[in-house]
């Protein structure tokens, strides 16, 4: 069932019914896709519930508001309290969590700047993203005929409603070809990100995955995975990444708060590595899980316990 255990919003600073939170169909962001959101996990960890790097997805929605100008009334900390809030008021022990900024119902001018800024935190169960067989067997995957917007288009670190129009033809287009995901190139022609999901590549042991400037969301899971990938002694480089290099990997991988580390085990129907999970994804999935899921200490402070 969607939005299980969905019972009250958090909306401008009050609580919500789940049945009234509704808003008017002349709202900006409705028609013009000026809403800016973030993804994030609540995990039931070993030490009790805890939301995985609370701070760096507060700050994301702040960074994304900041580039499209819109004035969020609410401080960080004011955003941390608000999403403990919701995981408490909804009973909730392991959760996604979507805060959501829009540009509300005033007038419909392209111009939104005498719109009202409306934020939004919502909180509901949710299992695994890609099924519960791909963080073992992996996923198949095709290269999409449809690019990343360019850099000079829409500002691709901010995590905005309307990129997701370009994800959802990457996404339709993959699932009607039959594959489960599809991997965006950038208007250059290499290698950016999936509809919902940045990439990595192992080869020769050691692991690539696509800079900033290739018109990708600037992942929260991968800067995680970059983290523990340089802490388990692997060289990680952030460089540009021909198609091609994704054929003849040793492994390739997704990272997402949806996805967390999903391996990828063909792409345009070419076997990656073995066809399964290779060593050093499954090394990065292993050491992901044991910190967010509480069997080992969590060391870089990327959960905050709701209490
Ligand atoms: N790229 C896109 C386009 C996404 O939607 C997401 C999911 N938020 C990601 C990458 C991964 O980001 P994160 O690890 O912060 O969830």
């Amino acid at each position: 069932m969607p939005f299980e255990g969905c019972k009250k919003l958090w909306c401008n600073g009050k609580f919500i019914n789940f049945e009234d939170s509704k808003i008017h169909v002349l709202s900006h962001a409705l028609h013009y896709g000026s809403s800016i959101f973030e993804g994030e996990r609540c995990y039931k960890s070993k030490n009790g519930s805890a939301i995985f790097r609370i701070d760096d997805h507060s700050e994301r929605l702040i960074n994304s508001a900041k580039i499209y100008r819109m004035e969020l009334p609410y401080t960080k900390e004011d955003l941390n309290k608000a999403k403990i809030a919701v995981i408490k008021e909804n009973g909730l022990e392991e959760a996604y969590l979507r805060p959501l900024v829009i540009r509300g119902f005033h007038s419909l001018g392209v111009d939104p700047m005498k719109c009202p800024v409306d934020v939004w935190i919502a909180a509901w169960k949710w299992g695994k993203y890609l099924g519960p067989e791909a963080l073992e067997k992996g996923v198949d995957v095709k290269v999409s005929t449809w690019a990343r917007f360019a850099p000079n288009t829409f500002p691709a670190l901010a995590k905005c409603g309307a990129n997701y129009m370009n994800s959802q033809l990457i996404k339709m287009e993959a699932l009607l070809d039959g594959y489960s995901e599809g991997i965006a190139l950038d208007t250059n022609g290499y290698v950016s990100e999936g509809s919902g999901e940045n990439i990595f590549i192992v080869s020769k042991n050691i692991v690539y995955t696509p800079p900033l400037g290739t018109s990708i969301l600037p992942g929260i899971t991968r800067a995680s995975i970059i983290v523990l990938a340089k802490d388990l002694g692997y060289q990680v480089i952030e460089r540009i990444i021909p198609r091609e290099m994704l054929y003849i990997a040793d492994e390739v991988f997704f990272t997402g708060t949806a996805a967390e580390v999903t391996p990828i085990r063909s792409v345009d129907k070419i076997q990656i590595g073995e066809g399964n999970r290779g060593p050093i994804t499954g090394k990065l999935q292993q050491e992901f899980f044991d910190i967010i899921e509480g069997r080992k200490p969590d060391k870089y402070k990327w959960l905050t316990y709701i209490e």
